[in-house]
């Protein structure tokens, strides 16, 4: 690893001005990806600003009909959460299956959704409730967020402050994990809330995706038996050591009927 400069701002605004003024700043959260990435020597940022601890990212509430979490919460804040697991208790659980126990003590919702890696299981969530994430400048709608492996629309110097999720009716996600990281191999979110029916799968592309023609079918008729007849195309999925684009679209498949399944 390189030098680096190392901040801790008092809030926010202090945290954005440290990034404009640093050569190439990072925003820092649980370090879960970033410091591996530059372990690695993919990434060498001059300045790293810590978010850890700012009371301006925390907190899980119910604002209205939605669920608001700080994107400084760990994910096994999320897991553990009683306003979680009443509100959208799939969430919790979605939670409570990433990575392993340092993972989830350490890492965040803002900081998971910022990387946007491609088998990360945050996303598919995001993108099935139909949430909206709160940063420091603007809303950005869940459709509008995820750009494309490790994109998103986020400005350099922008902070996502927190997540804000509509409860949903019912929703269920089923993950086929890595058996070492974790990390799904394909993961589907299943929601029917105020927004219809969304179907979100992650671990299976480039970037998570809406399965439209799954939204489709279960909006006439909900229920696992209504995925039968939909087709999971292999075209552009990943195809990797861990399992070629055929096997990937079968377990897409898979996964969404399990999700439709288990929806409560
Ligand atoms: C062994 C291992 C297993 C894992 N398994 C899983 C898994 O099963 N499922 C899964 O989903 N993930 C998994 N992860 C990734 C994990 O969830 C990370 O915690 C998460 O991806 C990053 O969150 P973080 O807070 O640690 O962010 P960091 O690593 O600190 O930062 C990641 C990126 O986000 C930016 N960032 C951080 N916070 C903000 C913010 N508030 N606003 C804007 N930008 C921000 C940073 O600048 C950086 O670019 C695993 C990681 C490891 C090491």
């Amino acid at each position: 690893m390189q030098d680096f400069g190392f901040h801790r701002p008092k809030d926010v605004a202090d945290a954005v001005k440290l990034l404009k003024k640093a050569r190439e700043g990072k925003l820092l959260g649980g370090g879960q990806s970033l410091i591996p990435v530059m372990k690695l020597g993919l990434a060498a940022p001059s300045d790293l600003v810590s978010l850890a601890g700012l009371r301006e990212l925390a907190g899980i509430r119910i604002d209205k009909a939605e669920l608001v979490i700080g994107a400084g919460t760990t994910h096994a804040e999320v897991a553990a959460s009683a306003e979680v697991r009443k509100a959208i208790p799939a969430l919790a659980e979605l939670a409570g299956h990433i990575g392993d126990p340092q993972v989830r003590n350490r890492g965040t919702l803002g900081g998971s959704l910022a990387h946007n890696d491609p088998s990360a299981d945050y996303p598919a969530a995001v993108l099935a409730l139909g949430a909206t994430v709160q940063t420091n400048k603007r809303k950005i709608a869940a459709d509008d967020f995820f750009k494309g492996m490790f994109q998103t629309a986020l400005a350099r110097d922008e902070v996502i402050t927190a997540v804000r999720f509509p409860l949903p009716e019912k929703a269920a996600y089923a993950k086929f994990p890595h058996p070492a990281s974790r990390f799904a191999l394909v993961g589907v979110m299943v929601a029917k809330g105020p927004a219809g029916v969304r179907v979100a799968v992650t671990g299976a592309g480039p970037a998570v995706f809406r399965a439209t023609a799954m939204e489709k079918a279960l909006a006439g008729r909900f229920a696992a038996e209504a995925l039968a007849s939909v087709p999971v195309p292999a075209a552009g999925l990943t195809s990797d050591p861990l399992g070629s684009a055929e096997y990937r679209a079968h377990l897409v498949g898979v996964m969404a009927r399990r999700a439709v399944a288990a929806c409560s």
